[in-house]
């Protein structure tokens, strides 16, 4: 960070000609970029060999590190076979394979998978697909949706429809059709003696009385299973996807499961919904499916969703299109990322690598200014208890920039610290990890 004077001359350009994502780009004359040069397993690399430890897994995507010899080995191969061919009238290996093997991991539930590049494409897809299943069945007037308070889907217009986040709310509400937006079972709104189990209930009979009223109107309700990320890691308990099926299936909506984030092993489970013993309609996959490597999303669901769309009419067909659907590259990343799962037992590891973190970070869950120490699979996340409005705004900042002089990549929702990195870490990096975010934590707390 300090010596901006020798960084190589592209990043000061990087400011001028892109423009960054999720960013004030303003705030960039104040705190400097961080040129990465190259990544090995948790770590990142700038051109000095200075490292960062990334403890959010590059936005939640990578899993089993960067420059994984083993994805690499595979994208090789495939690349010197098919970069990419278009997948309308034509198909290839790599995404037959996936889509049986994704079908597998559902036990032939959900059997047909169809492919874009974004989670926000992802999400669009399934509530395009249960939109136009309604109407295929000539129950036109089922078109609306629900989301939970505090979700995230993407931030394309139409995944905006279903994200319930104040800012862009206020930014891009009048570009969009709202969706109803109902409680959500986020184990932090438990009142004095209730428990997760009882805020998932109350939660599911909030979504009992719109249904009650409004089902014949709603295609589809989305919610993301077990941890809402973006809401600032909202865990809850899976008694509430119980529920969610139960209603939807008397009340004849689909079920909609963004698995995007947590999804492939995050939560402890490959698929989050397994840990609820259901099976949605609909499962959109992104992130982490590629390993982190290239952009892929995609949407499985049932045959009798398929068979909707199944027709002579080409109006009745599924209506949706991107360039790169199928990429044979993203699809032969992914294939290697679910070999590795099988090969190396990933989520029984996981399992004990997160008894390990856990412990590591348990003094967390009695520190006087956190609260909410919580942890499911491999995430892990605490709030940090500050009175000041104006404190509280400027936190996750002031937080980014102190774990980087630790080596950490960090980067706070709100007050909100989280810990989502890949699956890899050795017990050493567990507790450089554990420590020195303790250490981050109580250092930016106490300059306050
Ligand atoms: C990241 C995310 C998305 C959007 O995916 P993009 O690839 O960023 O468009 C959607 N839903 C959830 C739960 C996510 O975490």
């Amino acid at each position: 960070m300090s010596e901006a004077n020798n960084q190589p001359d592209w990043v000061a350009r990087s400011l001028k000609s892109v423009w960054h994502p999720c960013t004030q780009m303003q705030h960039h004359e104040a705190v400097p970029l961080v040129p990465v040069s190259h990544g090995r397993g948790p770590w990142l690399y700038d051109h000095e060999g200075k490292r960062y430890l990334d403890a959010i897994s590059s936005w939640w995507v990578n899993l089993f590190g960067h420059a994984n010899p083993r994805i690499n080995a595979a994208l090789k191969d495939q690349l010197d076979k098919l970069e990419h061919a278009m997948l309308a009238g034509f198909t290839h290996e790599p995404v037959v394979e996936l889509s049986e093997r994704l079908s597998m991991l559902s036990g032939g539930v959900l059997g047909h998978c169809f492919y874009a590049s974004d989670g926000a494409s992802a999400v669009e897809i399934a509530l395009k697909m249960s939109f136009h299943y309604w109407h295929n069945l000539g129950n036109e007037e089922k078109r609306e949706f629900v989301c939970l308070k505090g979700s995230y889907h993407g931030e394309t217009v139409g995944a905006l429809r279903v994200t319930d986040v104040q800012l862009f709310r206020d930014a891009y509400g009048p570009m969009l059709q709202q969706a109803h937006v109902i409680a959500s079972p986020d184990a932090r709104e438990a009142k004095e003696g209730e428990t997760a189990i009882d805020v998932a209930q109350r939660a599911a009979s909030e979504l009992e009385k719109l249904f009650e009223e409004h089902a014949n109107k709603i295609a589809a309700i989305i919610v993301e299973p077990l941890v809402q990320g973006a809401a600032g890691m909202a865990m809850y308990d899976p008694i509430y996807l119980k529920a969610l099926r139960a209603l939807c299936d008397k009340h004849k909506v689909h079920l909609i499961a963004d698995e995007i984030a947590v999804g492939c092993g995050r939560t402890g489970t490959f698929f989050a919904c397994e840990q609820a013993d259901i099976w949605p309609d609909f499962i959109c996959l992104s992130k982490g499916i590629s390993g982190g490597y290239l952009p892929l999303s995609l949407v499985m669901t049932r045959d009798d969703i398929y068979q909707a769309f199944y027709d002579r009419d080409v109006r009745r067909a599924f209506l949706h299109s991107h360039s790169y659907t199928g990429n044979p590259l993203a699809c032969r990343a992914a294939l290697a990322t679910l070999d590795i799962f099988r090969e190396d037992d990933v989520l029984l590891r996981n399992r004990e690598r997160a008894v390990k973190m856990t412990n590591a970070l348990s003094p967390l869950a009695t520190h006087p200014q956190a609260k909410h120490f919580r942890q499911r699979g491999v995430i892990w996340a605490f709030d940090a208890v500050i009175g000041d409005a104006q404190k509280a705004a400027t936190f996750s900042r002031d937080f980014f920039t102190a774990a980087l002089e630790k080596e950490l990549l960090l980067r706070p929702i709100g007050t909100t610290v989280y810990l989502m990195p890949p699956y890899v870490l050795n017990d050493e990096e567990i507790e450089l990890l554990a420590s020195r975010t303790m250490a981050v934590f109580d250092q930016v707390m106490n300059s306050r």
